[in-house]
């Protein structure tokens, strides 16, 4: 599986500016914005600024700088958010995975009952 960066993906293009986006919370490495194809009443991607296709992907290249940046950006967005009765994050990876955007990104979902990962 290769994990070669195209710098043309949606969200590499979300980054530079040429796509417009609605910002949710912006820090020195990371960017999370309302998903355009909402699937739960709070749907909010949070990607890193670095070129990293996916989970395993960030986790094995990225620095621990920017590792805890994206972690820490996520649990703000969680708390802001009111998440407080729960939420789910997911990360497709490649195909079997579902991967439409090859930039890693996390999906949060939350604000309502959301059933059965798996159903
Ligand atoms: O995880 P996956 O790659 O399948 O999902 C990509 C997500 O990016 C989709 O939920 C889609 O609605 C979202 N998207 C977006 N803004 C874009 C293009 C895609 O929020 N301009």
């Amino acid at each position: 599986m290769t994990l070669t960066y195209d710098p043309q993906n949606i969200f590499a293009r979300i980054l530079r500016g040429e796509i417009p986006n609605k910002t949710v919370k912006e820090t020195a490495h990371t960017l999370a914005f309302h998903d355009i194809r909402p699937l739960a009443p709070v749907h909010i991607l949070v990607i890193p600024k670095g070129a990293y296709v996916t989970f395993g992907d960030f986790a094995a290249k990225a620095s621990a700088e920017e590792i805890a940046d994206f972690h820490r950006t996520c649990a703000a967005i969680i708390a802001e958010a009111g998440l407080d009765a729960g939420y789910r994050v997911i990360s497709n990876a490649h195909d079997h995975g579902g991967q439409e955007v090859p930039h890693y990104h996390l999906h949060i979902l939350g604000g309502a009952a959301l059933g059965p990962m798996l159903a």
